[in-house]
């Protein structure tokens, strides 16, 4: 065994990460949220050779995949969307009414591996706190270490990107930051942001669907998209999420600009 300095292995951490955080302060894309719909979107852009920089508060990636359903976990997605899962690598096995089931921890795995070796850079332990408007455009992300965020009066730092996808889950954070500004106006019913009762089949088409950008320069997808526009929560089937990741980064790439009808 070499000799090892507990200095040398402080600095090659300590170098490595600013490299990457370096890399990060300016994106073709950020990703908030490591979720489903945030890993296929990063994957998807990366491939295509976008510089891509995905934000995740927890320490583990992945986002709702891990508990599969109830703790149990398995996810279930439909048959429109094997070839994503596929793409990743990730098997699949045949169940009745056109639904697969494949292992949720094979599933948060892969796609975190794909979104890596696409050439995406991922930030775990990093909280949007919130987003840069420039001339009536989201224009980046203002992060804090999620160890700080909110506990100590410590000032954020921000990422700049030309685009930013907002995966954030039910809590939609991005959009809930311009939405309490009154500077997007949610169609979600009673003007809040926040999904509604749970309608499997409704939820899987009106994510895909609606799928898109929400305001200059900020995307929506996955969860976030239900949560923007009040549509329907799923449960615990995730194809919805996976073709919502790589419809936006689909849009994205083909250079998709208007808004739709949240815009206010
Ligand atoms: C921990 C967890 C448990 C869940 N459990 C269930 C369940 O039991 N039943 C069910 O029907 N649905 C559940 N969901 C939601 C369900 O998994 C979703 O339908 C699906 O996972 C949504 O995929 P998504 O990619 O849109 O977002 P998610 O899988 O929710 O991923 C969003 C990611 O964004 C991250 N994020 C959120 N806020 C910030 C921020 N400020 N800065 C940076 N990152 C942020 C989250 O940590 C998360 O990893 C859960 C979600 C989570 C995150």
């Amino acid at each position: 065994m070499s000799k090892i300095e507990e200095n040398a292995i402080s600095r090659a951490i300590v170098e490595a990460y600013q490299e990457k955080l370096a890399r990060s302060l300016a994106s073709d894309v950020i990703v908030v949220g490591a979720g489903p719909a945030g890993l296929t979107a990063a994957a998807t852009l990366a491939r295509a050779g976008r510089r891509v920089t995905v934000i995740e508060k927890r320490l583990a990636v992945g986002g709702g995949i891990w508990g599969g359903g109830m703790g149990m976990n398995e996810v279930v997605v439909q048959e429109e969307a094997l070839e994503v899962l596929q793409a990743a690598g990730v098997r699949a096995r045949a169940r009745e009414m056109g639904l697969y089931v494949a292992d949720a921890l094979e599933l948060a795995c892969a796609l975190c591996l794909d979104a890596l070796r696409a050439g995406a850079t991922i930030l775990n332990l990093v909280t949007l706190e919130d987003v840069c408007v420039h001339s009536g455009r989201v224009t980046g992300v203002v992060v804090n270490q999620t160890g700080l965020s909110g506990t100590l009066p410590i000032d954020p730092i921000a990422l700049v990107a030309a685009d930013v996808i907002d995966a954030s889950g039910h809590e939609a954070v991005a959009v809930e930051k311009l939405a309490s500004r009154g500077l997007l106006q949610p169609a979600a019913p009673r003007g809040r942001i926040g999904d509604g009762p749970m309608d499997a089949a409704t939820a899987e088409r009106f994510v895909v669907e609606r799928t898109g950008p929400i305001y200059p320069g900020l995307w929506v997808a996955g969860m976030s998209v239900c949560a923007a526009y009040g549509g329907p929560r799923m449960g615990p089937i995730f194809g919805g999420m996976l073709l919502s990741g790589r419809r936006v980064a689909e849009l994205i790439l083909a250079g998709a600009r208007q808004t739709n009808e949240v815009r206010s």
